[in-house]
């Protein structure tokens, strides 16, 4: 599996790609990273990315022609199943199951926008539109790191105990992880529920189970389809 990323900070996120569990798939080989300066794809001696906006307005908007070089071009060196994804806050919501079905593939390209965002007829260029959340973000970069962890870690030999990523929330229902705890067994007056202290594997894991649905009832009731309680609602 491999990830291309286009942007015109190639070197922003080096120190995250080169640490933890991200940083050992790639010295062994499971996935590759590489990051592209959007302005090597430019046709002009300045190198410009972007433009001002057709019918006026605050801000500068990325050119279509720097992109779409830089996907065929790409495209033209990676064989196999690739897509291409463009980062945008108008995107539909990147999901677990994106990262599931992502994993699967032999490579991903991710478009990364600056500014007031990229010219819509990048569109006719790309499969898919996402968004990482309901914010925005000065640029695409974070949203494309949000993207290549959570898909790298559903790729088989990134994650060493696979077991460890099916327990996680989302994995295989819209359901939160089960609350963790680790040494010591007090902290000023705060316990670790005596379950997890028993040895007892069955009941541990039907503890598990229930704290999970319990979390996600009460943190997010909206992928149970129900209703937020009064007073937990966004709008208060
Ligand atoms: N004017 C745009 C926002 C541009 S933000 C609008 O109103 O929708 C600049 C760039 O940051 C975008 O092109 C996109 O690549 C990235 N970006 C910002 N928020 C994002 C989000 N929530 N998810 C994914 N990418 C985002």
């Amino acid at each position: 599996m491999r990830f291309d990323i286009l942007t015109i900070f190639p070197g922003a996120l080096d120190g995250l790609f080169s640490v933890g569990v991200i940083g050992q798939a790639r010295a062994a080989g499971a996935i590759e990273i590489e990051c592209h300066d959007l302005r090597d794809y430019t046709d002009d001696p300045h190198r410009v990315v972007d433009d001002r906006p057709y019918g006026g307005g605050a801000g500068m908007v990325m050119k279509v022609e720097p992109f779409v070089r830089a996907i065929e071009a790409i495209r033209g060196r990676v064989g196999g199943h690739v897509r291409t994804v463009l980062l945008s806050p108008q995107g539909r919501l990147f999901r677990q199951a994106d990262a599931a079905r992502w994993a699967a593939l032999d490579g991903l390209i991710l478009l990364c926008g600056r500014y007031e965002g990229v010219d819509e007829r990048v569109l006719a260029f790309v499969d898919e539109e996402v968004s990482i959340g309901d914010y925005v973000l000065t640029g695409g970069e974070v949203a494309a790191a949000a993207i290549v962890e959570a898909t790298a870690r559903m790729t088989p030999g990134v994650v060493g105990r696979f077991d460890s990523v099916e327990s996680d929330s989302f994995y295989d229902a819209p359901r939160l992880g089960a609350p963790q705890y680790t040494r010591p067994p007090e902290f000023r007056g705060l316990t670790v529920p005596e379950v997890l202290l028993s040895g007892d594997h069955a009941k541990i894991e039907g503890w598990r189970e229930r704290e999970a649905w319990k979390k996600t009832a009460k943190n997010r009731p909206d992928l149970l389809g129900m209703r937020p309680e009064a007073g937990e609602r966004d709008d208060g």
